[in-house]
């Protein structure tokens, strides 16, 4: 078979070894392994700086800060959201009984098209929760405006946005809460992890309650919680890699950039471009096959690629709509999605990480161009 190096989509932003061990002896020395510990309280301080954000609670997974944010702020009844995205954003719906009302998506950035919530929304819409697909911004203004007109709150899944800034401002920053994961195949991770972000402390102790059963006191349950906490190796693993993401992500860029290079004159293959004022995190690499002027259809390039060991992935193929638990929703109906549904049937993300080398890129560029 094929004996040249595997090449992954991604692969994990890990703190140097030797930087992490010293934290670890720290830890076993204080025996406060979990509970809003010490390495737990610097690296939430740690990511509010480096994220100018003015309030942020660390969760133990990506999923977690979105089931609690609805939690938080009682949404109930129907949502409005996007199906491209990964399968947590919806499944985070479903398990607070919230029926999800899926809308299209504008071909330009992948993320919710601003213009069709409106025609979305019944009497039983609590809230709006959009994707920054890719860590690409949705159209915060338009959607708060229209949020504000009916009286929704927003939610945005953020997991892709770590870092990203529009006009010098964080994108963590809009809607009501706004959640992020820090999983291992993330920007930046904690192996498994995520965080809940919100503007003022009242909400925040109310997260923050939340993530710990509903205990506001020893003795005190405020409300039906549930267990998202982060514990003190994971934190500390997280303060230490934190020093690398900005050279990871410049990595990231000078990669996205050499691909778009090479393949902006390849007939039916598309690229997003970056946008204007927006500092990107190159989180993912998203290309469109359009198999009549490529020759190849998506699944035949993907397969491809695989054969040569190279490892990319249909994100997001299959569209959370399409998916059996939510198919049956009037909402699902492909003819409502038909953006989505081009974008799911044609999309690949290309290998993009911290590691990839130039012998990688040229091998990955040489197969797609041909
Ligand atoms: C990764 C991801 C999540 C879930 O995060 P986990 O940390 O894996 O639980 C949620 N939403 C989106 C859009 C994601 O990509």
């Amino acid at each position: 078979m094929n004996n040249q190096k595997k090449i992954t989509v991604t692969s994990p932003l890990l703190p140097p070894l030797e930087e992490f061990i010293p934290y670890l002896e720290d830890i076993w020395k204080r025996k406060w392994i979990t509970n809003n510990g010490h390495y737990h309280q610097e690296l939430e301080k740690a990511l509010c700086e480096y994220l100018k954000v003015p309030y942020l609670s660390l969760f133990t997974n990506g999923t977690l800060p979105i089931m609690v944010a609805l939690q938080a702020l009682r949404i109930t009844g129907e949502v409005i959201t996007t199906p491209y995205s990964f399968v947590a954003t919806t499944h985070s719906l479903w398990w607070n009984g919230i029926k999800p009302v899926f809308v299209d998506i504008d071909p330009k950035t992948g993320n919710i098209d601003p213009d069709k919530i409106e025609a979305a929304i019944t009497p039983k819409t609590t809230a709006i929760m959009p994707v920054h697909v890719y860590g690409n911004p949705c159209d915060t203004e338009k959607i708060k405006n229209i949020a504000d007109t009916y009286g929704l709150k927003v939610i945005y899944d953020a997991a892709h946005s770590f870092g990203v800034e529009v006009s010098g401002k964080s994108i963590l920053n809009e809607g009501d809460l706004s959640t992020l994961s820090f999983h291992a195949t993330k920007t930046y991770n904690t192996i498994e992890g995520g965080a809940l972000i919100c503007h003022d402390a009242e909400t925040k102790k109310r997260i923050d309650y939340l993530k710990n059963f509903g205990f506001a006191g020893e003795t005190t349950v405020v409300a039906p919680g549930i267990n998202g906490k982060m514990d003190e190796v994971r934190a500390a693993y997280g303060l230490v890699s934190l020093n690398y993401v900005d050279d990871a992500i410049a990595k990231r860029k000078e990669v996205a950039q050499q691909y778009r290079e090479a393949l902006k004159n390849i007939a039916g293959i598309t690229v997003f471009e970056d946008f204007e004022n927006v500092k990107h995190n190159y989180s993912y690499f998203p290309i469109l096959v359009n198999e009549e002027l490529y020759g190849l259809t998506r699944d035949e390039l993907y397969k491809k690629l695989k054969a040569n060991n190279i490892f990319s992935r249909r994100y997001f193929y299959p569209l959370i709509s399409n998916f059996s638990t939510y198919r049956g929703l009037p909402s699902a109906n492909k003819d409502n999605l038909p953006v989505a549904n081009r974008i799911a049937d044609t999309v690949i993300c290309l290998p993009i990480h911290h590691e990839i080398s130039k012998d990688d890129l040229n091998r990955i560029i040489e197969k797609i161009v041909r």
